[in-house]
């Protein structure tokens, strides 16, 4: 999929620690493939390219202290922008009922959208809705209408199959009446987009004046859902979309093109059947998942404040003068610490230095045992560890109620990372960046 192919190109990246322009272009090229395969229209991808290379191939990238890393940032920001940048939000009338108007292709996932919006507003924000049936022309679009109210326990409106505008304003009175303040219009859709429907939908539109139209549309369906949403945008205009079927084998084109093609947002997205399964739509979020990293953009953005320049040459300096001490040892835990999942972050970084901090797995419990004993020695001890004899072991071990083999260990783990560092100092000292950490 999309992730593996991107993962793979960063990862390759990342491999080779500095990068040439020539790199980031064909890094670009295997982007530009893999979107293409996603199903991302044709346009939007190549805009997209362009505004990521232009970003990338300037020098303060390419030297900077991680230049593999600053492109996938690139990379993840263009994604966001691509996708609207900030959660779009559900617009709310300031007084009387909100009226949302559900549109889409048969199948898009409407009927199920509208309960479980209805269910989410509730939820958040203590909205009391209705449900409005006003998909008339099959008896069982009412029943299922119904059904997946009283799931939820919310109250649905119908009037058999009448007109659907009448009953959408019957619909609007009754919420008015009973203090409901929230109406979900659930609509008619057909295969394709057509005029009788459209027709139907403006006169709905004109008759109730919705504050939000949401278009419902499969994201399975790639380019068709893209091309939807432009029908629908043009002919009833649209306020935002619901993606809908995010669970399934969505190529995720769909998510990057829609905002692009259309410039109206992705405010909601369904992940599965069950009528819980809806999320607000966060282009940031979404980033992160097509690039299959998780949280790894943050891991990134904490090493580099961790391991920034400046403190580089703070540590080459003390290495230099063999001043590296227990308590820049204690520091630099505090520093990794605050990173979250160490092996995760050192799965980040190829080469060395990664390989040597996975070896070293120090795990949450140990690192606060680190932190008790170093915490527990005086500050003498803490800048010249071979002060420390069997004595000095027994009293630092029962000032924190450990044992002397803990700081045994300590000490040992201490040696470690001196190795680390200063093999990281040695990389700096030769090519005059990190090597094995870009
Ligand atoms: P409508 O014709 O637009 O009203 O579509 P429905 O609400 O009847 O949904 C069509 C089918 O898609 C139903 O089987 C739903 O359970 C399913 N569906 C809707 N949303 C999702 C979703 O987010 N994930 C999955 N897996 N299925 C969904
Ligand atoms: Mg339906």
């Amino acid at each position: 999929g999309l992730s593996e192919k991107l993962n793979a190109t960063f990862k390759r990246l990342r491999g080779k620690g500095r990068l040439t322009e020539n790199d980031v272009r064909e890094g670009m090229r295997e982007v530009r493939l893999a979107l293409l395969e996603a199903d991302v229209s044709y346009k939007v991808v190549k805009e997209f390219v362009a505004t990521v290379t232009e970003r990338a191939v300037g020098s303060d990238v390419l030297d900077s202290l991680t230049p593999a890393q600053q492109v996938i940032k690139i990379v993840n920001e263009e994604l966001t922008n691509l996708m609207g940048g900030a959660n779009a939000k559900l617009s709310l009338a300031s007084s009387g009922p909100t009226v949302v108007m559900m549109v889409g292709l048969q199948g898009a996932g409407k009927t199920t959208t509208t309960a479980k919006l209805a269910g989410l507003m509730r939820r958040q924000l203590g909205r009391r809705p209705l449900l409005a049936a006003c998909d008339v022309y099959r008896p069982a679009a009412i029943e299922q209408l119904k059904v997946v109210g009283s799931q939820l326990d919310l109250p649905v409106f119908e009037q058999g199959q009448g007109d659907p505008v009448e009953i959408a304003q019957a619909a609007l009175r009754h919420a008015r009446d009973h203090g409901n303040d929230l109406v979900f219009l659930d609509t008619a859709g057909r295969l394709h987009v057509d005029e009788a429907l459209m027709d139907e939908l403006k006169r709905m539109k004109s008759a109730v004046h919705p504050h939000e139209i949401l278009l419902v549309v499969d994201a399975m369906t790639g380019q068709d859902a893209v091309n939807a949403a432009s029908s629908f945008d043009e002919a009833l205009g649209i306020d935002g979309v619901v993606l809908t079927k995010l669970d399934g084998d969505a190529r995720g084109g769909a998510a990057l093109s829609i905002r692009a093609v259309t410039g109206k947002p992705i405010k909601f997205v369904g992940t599965g059947e069950k009528l819980e399964m809806i999320e607000p739509f966060h282009p940031d979020r979404m980033a992160s998942r097509i690039l299959g990293m998780g949280d790894m953009l943050s891991f990134i953005e904490k090493a580099e404040a961790a391991f920034d320049q400046k403190q580089a040459a703070k540590l080459e300096e003390k290495l230099r003068k063999n001043r590296f001490t227990l308590q820049d040892y204690y520091d630099q835990l505090q520093q990794i610490r605050g990173m979250g999942d160490l092996s995760q972050l050192a799965g980040m970084m190829p080469g060395q230095l990664g390989r040597q901090l996975q070896g070293a797995s120090i795990d949450e419990k140990q690192m606060a045992h680190t932190e008790a004993i170093i915490l527990s020695m005086t500050p003498l001890e803490r800048e010249n560890p071979q002060i420390l004899n069997a004595s000095r072991k027994r009293r630092i071990a029962a000032g924190c109620g450990l044992e002397v083999v803990d700081v045994n260990r300590l000490l040992k783990q201490f040696d470690a990372m001196q190795q680390i560092v200063k093999q990281f100092s040695k990389g700096r000292a030769a090519g005059g960046r990190m090597h094995g950490f870009g």
